[in-house]
């Protein structure tokens, strides 16, 4: 899911939500002052680079094979 950045008007305070892109469009409340506040610019190039480094860093033979959960090394899921 790609990460967003939004600006609030109200307060000038910038924070970024992970949305999936459908919802991208949508305003989003500033966690500080609740103010709904519009998309600021995507960070989602970034970060695809940076998904791409880790990916070659993975061993060969683990890959994203995990069913049971959305992460690429399952750690976290006991599988
Ligand atoms: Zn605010």
């Amino acid at each position: 899911m790609p990460i967003y950045e939004y600006a609030c008007p109200k307060c000038k305070s910038k924070f970024e939500l992970l949305r999936p892109i459908s919802k991208s469009e949508d305003n989003s409340e500033c966690p500080k002052c609740k103010t709904p506040s519009k998309r600021a610019i995507s960070r989602f190039v970034s970060r695809a680079k940076d998904d791409m480094s880790f990916l070659n860093h993975m061993p060969a033979s683990t890959g994203n094979s995990c069913s049971g959960c959305s992460s690429s090394n399952c750690s976290s899921c006991g599988h």
